[in-house]
């Protein structure tokens, strides 16, 4: 039986991916070491570290006046790195669309003045109406994809300061216009590779704001100076995100992974919309093609559902505990057949309890 994890992160990685990282665990490039055995500084591991940037650079297509680091902490690290380097005396404002932009939020409130700016009308939908002149502020925030809420924002903010996005579960998943942006971030656990890497790609005039406090490790132009080894970086989740950057190439780059991205989405959501046994509360055009919530319209049925998904070989699927319900989440490395066979389950368990 295949089994298929539709956990929100840490999150299953590409079957090529780790099937080549099994096969050179421990003899890595014949060396006789495992890559994770390896001095973060030797030519060895330099160059999986330049080419994992390269190849992402080349994925994202990211223009020159942007450095790109590899630093730890995973995303909540840049919740307090992003206002230290960036806030300086200033105001940041907060777009808030869920859970995770809500927390962001109070984060940066320990550093300095933090305004935010509710999206959310209710109803599943989200708007950016009435927001105004946004130009006093140091840097504008949000988050594209919401993990916990299932909840996208595909159009890009227009603001008038530097916009900083949380792409925690969303890099990679779709095409992005870089140039729009002052500061890119994302924790690696879901859509890039093991947990223990933050990936922050930011416009080069951006690097020397932070203040004089800010700790030396969450300092961008510290991390930018000294190519994100200014201590031992996470070396494995580093080398394994360079393999799965290598496989989206191998795979005809992010616009290929969009296309699967959007019809596995969709098979989802049409199967959802269609049965009167399970529902989506969130709007069609903010539904996240990468965590797809849902619910069963008996929640009684919820333990039923969790218990005979996984003895099916579907991972995973209970919704985060502040929401309660169901999630798939269905990133790059979720092939269309998970997909397929979790509407298959869904299909059997609707008709055996209605
Ligand atoms: N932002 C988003 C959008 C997330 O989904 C998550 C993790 N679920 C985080 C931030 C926090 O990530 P980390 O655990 O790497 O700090």
């Amino acid at each position: 039986m295949s089994i298929y994890n539709f956990c929100a992160g840490p999150a299953m990685l590409p079957a090529e991916v780790m099937a080549k990282a099994e096969a050179e665990f421990r003899n890595y490039q014949q060396l006789g070491v495992s890559v994770m055995e390896l001095s973060h500084r030797c030519p060895e591991f330099m160059a999986v570290a330049e080419e994992a940037e390269q190849n992402l650079r080349d994925l994202m297509a990211i223009p020159d006046n942007y450095a790109v680091l590899f630093m730890h902490g995973g995303a909540r690290g840049q919740f307090s790195a992003i206002p230290m380097n960036l806030l300086g005396q200033g105001k940041a404002l907060y777009l808030l669309n869920g859970q995770w932009s809500d927390s962001a939020a109070k984060e940066a409130e320990r550093y300095g003045q933090v305004e935010t700016f509710d999206l959310r009308q209710g109803k599943g939908c989200f708007s950016l109406d009435g927001l105004g002149d946004t130009s006093d502020y140091r840097y504008v925030h949000y988050c594209p994809n919401e993990t916990v809420d299932g909840v996208a924002l595909y159009d890009i903010p227009e603001v008038d300061a530097p916009l900083v996005a949380d792409l925690s579960s969303c890099i990679l998943g779709r095409e992005l216009d870089v140039s729009r942006f002052g500061l890119l971030y994302a924790g690696a656990q879901k859509n890039v590779g093991p947990a223990g890497l933050a990936l922050v790609i930011v416009r080069r005039d951006l690097l020397d704001q932070a203040r004089p406090e800010t700790p030396s490790i969450l300092n961008y132009q510290v991390a930018q100076k000294s190519d994100s080894m200014y201590n031992t970086p996470p070396t494995f989740a580093w080398y394994l995100s360079g393999e799965v950057f290598k496989w989206i190439k191998e795979q005809g780059g992010v616009a290929v992974m969009a296309e699967r991205n959007r019809r596995k989405a969709q098979t989802l959501y049409d199967f959802i919309d269609a049965s009167p046994f399970y529902q989506n509360n969130v709007a069609a055009a903010f539904r996240s093609e990468m965590n797809v919530t849902f619910q069963l319209v008996d929640e009684g049925l919820n333990q039923r559902f969790l218990k005979e998904a996984e003895a099916a070989g579907l991972r995973a699927l209970e919704g985060h505990r502040i929401v309660g319900g169901m999630r798939a989440s269905i990133y790059n490395a979720m092939p269309q057949q998970g997909v397929d066979a979790l509407v298959a389950f869904m299909t059997r368990f609707a008709e055996a309890h209605q």
